[in-house]
């Protein structure tokens, strides 16, 4: 929904009511279907139709200007997305406690204020491993409570957490609907901020943007309404050398070329312990093994990710006298020096 309710009428962003209504009459007579058979014509007509509808509402005119939206359901503010709103603060603490009001209230309406309190957020990072085996994490935050003896409803919007505004402009005066300043929206005032210790359990698997909501420990909704929600917002921390995608696993291995030539066994670092990797003799660099289920596991679905190990074969940058002429040796049992001058050999072909 892009389109300029102005321009559809034809008249500049501050005609007045008189100049919109008789732009109006015009045009749409113009591309009245009774009248113009053109194809589009129609189209055209009903556009200009709720172009007209809206500018000519003032309430609507002025929800168009200020959000740039010609949709009723744009108006206002509430529901998930809104935007973050006000009470953003640091608290500190041992945490990286990042902790604001989110969702502005996402379960009030317009008509009825506040049916229960804020939603509040918590940033938590854990390790790789901790994402892995699941773990039991300790938080502190604030939220704010009723306070027994002195919460009460407030008086300014009568706990409706919104209040009326008049708005007096050249179109005429009209309402406004806007958060109570008294309560700050809450339709409560005297609640006190409070510490809160929780022991929240992280399950196996959680991923980077995954939530985890405790119920009714946002802040206290108005008098003899419910609390909001806490949601416990996961990062899970970059690991020195384990990627991970989804469930499974990557890490990469540099080994000597005499051991990929070779082949060996070599105990590996997993999610939780060790694993043997066998390499068998004649291994190419860059090649990937898979170690079934020891990736994470899957918080949707049943089992284990995968773990992936890549080889890299190692080169000595420096030989010594002996190195050299046993690789030198080497190079002539295998006949390798005349590689080199057949490019044809060389070249790789899709
Ligand atoms: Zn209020």
């Amino acid at each position: 929904m892009s389109q300029d309710l102005y321009a559809t009428l034809g008249v500049s962003k501050d005609a007045s009511a008189s100049e919109i209504k008789s732009a109006y009459r015009k045009i749409a007579r113009q591309y009245h279907p009774d009248v113009n058979k053109e194809s589009g014509a129609e189209a055209k007509f009903k556009n200009i139709q709720k172009a007209y509808a809206i500018l000519s509402d003032p309430q609507r005119k002025q929800r168009y200007d200020q959000f740039g939206v010609a949709d009723d359901s744009a108006a206002g503010s509430g529901g998930p997305g809104a935007g973050f709103e006000g009470f953003s603060s640091n608290f500190g603490g041992n945490f990286e406690d990042i902790f604001d009001t989110f969702f502005g209230g996402s379960s009030r309406s317009q008509s009825s204020g506040p049916s229960s309190g804020d939603d509040l957020r918590f940033d938590l990072s854990i390790s790789l491993e901790e994402a892995a085996l699941g773990v039991d994490k300790d938080i502190e935050f604030y939220h704010l409570e009723n306070d027994s003896g002195s919460a009460k409803k407030c008086s300014e919007c009568n706990g409706l957490g919104q209040v009326k505004v008049v708005q007096r402009t050249m179109l005429g005066s009209f309402q406004q609907i806007s958060t109570c300043p008294t309560c700050k929206g809450r339709g409560v005032i005297g609640q006190k901020k409070v510490k809160k210790k929780l022991t929240i359990t992280i399950p196996a698997g959680i991923e980077s943007g995954n939530q985890l909501r405790v119920s009714n420990e946002g802040n206290a909704g108005p008098i003899g309404g419910s609390a909001g929600d806490l949601y416990v917002f996961i990062t899970v921390k970059e690991h020195d050398y384990f990627q991970r995608d989804g469930s499974d696993i990557y890490i990469t291995l540099e080994l000597p070329f005499t051991q990929l030539i070779l082949g060996c066994t070599i105990d590996i670092p997993v999610l939780n312990g060790e694993a043997t990797l066998k390499v068998p003799s004649g291994t190419q660099t860059d090649t990937r093994f898979r170690i079934k289920s020891k990736g994470l596991p899957r918080i949707q679905g049943y089992g284990k990710g995968d773990m992936y190990v890549k080889v890299i074969a190692l080169f000595p940058k420096q030989l010594s006298s002996k190195e050299k002429q046993l690789v030198e040796e080497f190079q002539l049992l295998r006949g390798d020096e005349k590689t080199a001058r057949n490019i044809e050999d060389c070249i790789v072909k899709r």
